[in-house]
């Protein structure tokens, strides 16, 4: 989550070939170019987290599949590196660029739920929160992530691990088709029937293949859920317990459990600042009552600090956020078989060693929903990983990195059992061996081999990047 490159000097002078572009882009896309020196490009050229620099020639703020198709087009005829934003979210900053363009679909929100059929066509503009008011107001659902801001393109292209992930499996798993303009600028309607090995790729496989413009989801009836926050000490015993709770629980409970040092919070009584805490959020999706008893033994592993869990409309599960909050930092993610009490006992420890402003350890147990899709069914392979694990730290100055970077690499190098693995949602510029990692196996290959026959310049390559495998073109059926 910080800036690895060294260019990232404003760019004073935009060269002719870039005005050119720029020309061509404005006289054949619909959408809004923004440049240099136009009102709102700082604004526009933001990405979510902080500490990245980065100059664009333009962004263009596509408004429909066109649009998408003539910017990739121009891309790839002019030879310009492309960024495509969704939500901007990415750790890594790859929806931004220097020197090249900025495809951002922020204004592609256009949803059509069809709430007999239980589904929806979705652009890929809407964040995760606007997704599911909307969705919620039919009291359907499709599970995201744990952030409201973050975005539908890119959340779904690496997987979507969320509140839902042991009821209903990860957000690709109720993904049923997609539209998505490819290198060569076509747009194709990709489902089950027409073009397999590009649903196949484009669940897990991230934006390797062409920008996706929008998903067709399934939808699941989540009305009233009970979750929230539950905040608790986080004593060794405390941590591993949550762990072994949520792994027996009943599969429409999903947890996430953020171990980290109590910040000055205002909700967070001031005994507890600088404390070890485990900060829970819980989603139950099921009936009130068998509900209740599911996080009762969660209440009972400590007095709890802080205790929200209601009954309450799932939208809810997505606070308001605050527009301006851009945190520099660094993260490492891994999957580990299980978290007993030494391993336990090594997360506090590591914790509390951290001098970073937030030092957190993000605990998810999967298993459920999301373990019953066989491994090769979609480009995520991870489906036995019992739980994903985030450390992370977060700090001031992107010059303070080299302080943290040192301390991430132990703590996960302390916690990693077996083979590791990658979530390549919350992969970092870590490198091609992480991206491996996120890809381990035969997925590797089969991605390679896809990326070679729909992307064989790389033309996007502002991603966990799968360079192409030299194949012939699709043998899909159109
Ligand atoms: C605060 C925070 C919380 C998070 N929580 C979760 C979580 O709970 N569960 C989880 O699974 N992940 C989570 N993530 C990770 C998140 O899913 C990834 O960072 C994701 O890539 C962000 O998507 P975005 O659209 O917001 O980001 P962007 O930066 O806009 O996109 C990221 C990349 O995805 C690709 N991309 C995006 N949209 C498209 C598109 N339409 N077509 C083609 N390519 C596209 C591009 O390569 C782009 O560079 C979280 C991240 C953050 C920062």
């Amino acid at each position: 989550m910080t800036d690895n490159r060294q260019d990232t000097k404003r760019l004073s002078l935009t060269k002719p070939l870039d005005e050119m572009a720029i020309r061509e882009i404005s006289s054949n896309v619909r959408g809004q170019v923004i440049r240099q020196q136009d009102d709102g490009y700082d604004e526009a050229r933001t990405v979510f987290y902080g500490g990245f620099d980065r100059h664009p020639v333009a962004i263009v703020r596509v408004t429909d599949s066109t649009d998408v198709s003539r910017v990739v087009a121009i891309a790839r005829e002019m030879g310009l590196e492309l960024a495509v934003k969704s939500g901007g979210h990415s750790l890594a900053a790859h929806s931004t660029t220097d020197g090249g363009i900025v495809l951002d679909l922020s204004e592609m929100k256009n949803l059509k739920i069809d709430v007999s059929g239980r589904t929806a066509w979705a652009e890929t503009g809407l964040t995760a929160g606007e997704y599911t008011a909307a969705t919620g107001a039919h009291g359907l659902a499709t599970g995201f992530g744990d952030t409201g801001s973050v975005g539908i393109g890119g959340i779904t292209l690496g997987g979507g691990v969320g509140y839902l992930v042991r009821k209903y499996g990860l957000t690709i798993d109720d993904v049923l088709a997609a539209e998505i303009v490819t290198a060569d600028g076509e747009l194709l309607r990709v489902d089950a029937e027409r073009y397999p090995d590009l649903l196949w790729a484009i669940r897990g496989g991230g934006g390797n293949f062409g920008v996706v413009s929008r998903f067709r989801y399934r939808l699941h009836e989540v009305d009233t859920i009970v979750g929230g926050m539950l905040v608790l000490p986080a004593r060794p015993e405390v941590i591993a317990s949550f762990v072994a709770e949520a792994e027996a629980a009943p599969e429409e409970l999903s947890t996430i459990a953020n171990v980290m040092v109590a910040p000055p919070m205002p909700f967070l009584p001031e005994e507890v600042h600088g404390h070890l805490v485990v900060m829970a959020m819980l989603v139950y999706a099921g009936e009130i009552e068998a509900g209740e008893r599911a996080v009762a033994p969660f209440r009972a592993l400590a007095t709890p600090i802080v205790d929200e869990l209601k009954p309450m409309p799932y939208p809810e599960i997505y606070p308001p956020e605050e527009g301006d909050y851009h945190p520099v930092g660094s993260a490492r993610t891994m999957f580990l078989d299980a978290i007993d009490l030494p391993v336990a006992e090594t997360i506090a420890d590591h914790l509390r060693a951290s001098s970073a402003q937030m030092a957190v350890a993000q605990i998810r147990v999967l298993g459920g929903a999301m373990a019953r899709v066989p491994a090769g069914a979609t480009a995520f392979a991870h489906r036995s990983s019992r739980i994903m694990v985030n450390v992370a730290a977060l700090y001031e100055r992107p010059d303070e990195a080299p302080v943290h970077e040192p301390w991430l690499t132990a703590f996960a190098a302390a916690l990693r059992q077996g083979e590791g693995g990658a979530y390549v949602g919350f992969l970092g510029e870590e490198g091609e061996d992480r991206i491996r990692e996120a890809y381990p196996g035969s997925t590797w290959e089969r991605l390679a081999d896809i990326k070679g026959r729909y992307d064989p310049t790389n033309l996007f390559r502002l991603n966990q990047n799968v360079r192409p495998g030299a194949q012939p073109k699709s043998d899909a059926v159109t």
